[in-house]
C-alpha cells in the first residue's frame, strides 16, 4: 500500500488547483503530517507556469489515477467527474473547497472545509491562522497568486471580503505589489497562440452532469475576444469532436475578456436551447455576448444547470 497521502485539485488544473495543493502540502508538513504530497491532474497552464517560474518552484508530479484505498485530500473541487480516475474507491481524508457540493459521497468521516469564498487559497490562509502556523513568503506568493487568478484581481463577482483581506495581508508578507504582479500573471495566461484548437477547448474545461445529461463549460481568458474568434471555425470543429466522443448534450466555450470583464460564448450541442432560455438571448452563429459575465461558477454554471 502506498504510504503517501496525495493532495490535488481538479482536472485541467488552474492556478488555484496547483497552488492550493502545494500550500496544503506545506501546511500539513508544518503540522507534522509529512506523508502529504501535492500532485496535479493535468498540464500546467501558462499562468500557473508564470507563478512557478517566478518562485523557482517545480510543478507537482502528475497523477493519472489512484488505486483502491489510496489516501487523498482534495482541494478546489469535490465533484468526482472533475477528479482523478479511481476517486470512487480512494479514501478521501479531507476536502478544502469553494464550489457547490455535488455527487459527493464517502464511506468514512472526513475533514470537509467548504466556504463560499472566491478562492480555495483564501480558506487555506485561514487554516494557517487556525493552526497557529506562520505564513512564509513562498506560501504567501502561492496563495496570493491563486486568489488573483480565481478572482481576476478581485474583479470577479465571486470575490468576497475575505479574499480582499487575505490578498492584502499576503501581499504584505510577500512584500509585493499585488496589482503589478497580478496583471503580469494574468496576462501570461492569455497567451493562447501555441495551443491547437483541441487544446484550447480543454485548457480549463469542467464537466458536469445533470440527471442523464452531460455538459462541459470550458473557459479561456484573453485580452482580445476577437483574436480568439479568428479561430472560431477550428474551435467549433474541435468542440463537435468532443461532443461526439463524450456523448455530451452541450458544450459551452466561454471566452472571457479579463480587462473589460465580459464573456463571449460559443455554444454547441443538442441542448443549446438551455443557453438561450437561461440567458434570454438568441444564439447567433452559435454565439452570445454576455456583458459583465466573468465567472463560470457564479454566472454561467448555475444558469445552465437550472435549465438543463
Ligand atoms: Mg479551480
Ligand atoms: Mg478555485
Ligand atoms: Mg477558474
Amino acid at each position: 500500500m502506498n504510504e503517501k497521502t496525495y493532495v490535488f485539485g481538479h482536472k485541467n488544473p488552474d492556478t488555484d488547483s496547483i497552488c492550493s495543493s502545494m500550500v496544503e502540502e506545506i501546511l500539513d508538513h508544518k503540522n507534522g503530517w509529512n506523508q502529504v504530497e501535492a500532485r496535479r491532474l493535468g498540464n500546467i497552464n501558462k499562468e500557473t507556469q508564470y507563478v512557478l517560474d517566478y518562485l523557482g518552484l517545480e510543478a507537482p508530479k502528475l497523477l493519472e489515477k489512484v488505486e483502491e484505498g489510496q489516501e487523498v485530500l482534495l482541494v478546489d473541487h469535490n465533484e468526482f467527474s472533475q477528479s482523478v480516475e479511481g476517486i470512487e474507491n480512494a479514501k478521501i481524508l479531507g476536502v478544502t473547497d469553494h464550489h457547490r457540493i455535488a455527487d459527493f459521497k464517502t464511506e468514512a468521516p472526513l475533514y470537509y472545509t467548504a466556504k463560499p469564498y472566491g478562492c480555495t487559497s483564501t480558506i487555506l490562509f485561514e487554516e494557517f491562522k487556525i493552526c497557529g502556523q506562520p505564513v512564509e513568503k513562498t506560501e504567501a506568493m502561492l496563495m496570493l497568486s491563486a486568489i488573483i487568478s480565481d478572482t481576476l484581481l478581485l474583479k470577479s463577482p465571486t470575490t468576497t471580503e475575505y479574499d480582499k483581506k487575505a490578498l492584502a495581508e499576503l501581499a504584505k508578507i510577500a512584500e509585493i505589489d499585488a496589482n503589478i504582479y497580478g496583471i503580469e500573471m494574468l496576462k501570461a495566461g492569455t497567451d493562447l497562440d501555441d495551443f491547437s484548437e483541441e487544446e484550447l477547448i480543454n485548457l480549463d474545461a469542467k464537466k458536469s452532469e445533470k440527471g442523464n445529461k452531460k455538459f462541459v463549460i470550458a473557459q479561456v481568458n484573453t485580452v482580445s475576444i476577437e483574436d480568439v474568434l479568428n479561430r472560431k471555425e477550428g474551435i467549433e470543429k474541435a468542440i463537435w469532436k468532443e461532443i461526439e466522443n463524450n456523448n455530451l448534450q452541450l458544450f459551452i466555450f466561454a471566452i472571457t475578456d479579463i480587462l473589460n470583464s465580459n464573456t463571449q460564448i460559443i455554444a454547441l450541442g443538442e441542448d443549446t436551447a438551455v443557453v438561450e432560455k437561461g440567458f434570454e438571448k438568441k444564439l447567433e452563429d452559435n454565439m452570445a455576448f454576455l456583458e459583465g459575465v466573468v465567472s463560470r461558477k457564479k454566472q454561467i454554471l448555475p444558469i445552465v444547470d437550472k435549465n438543463m
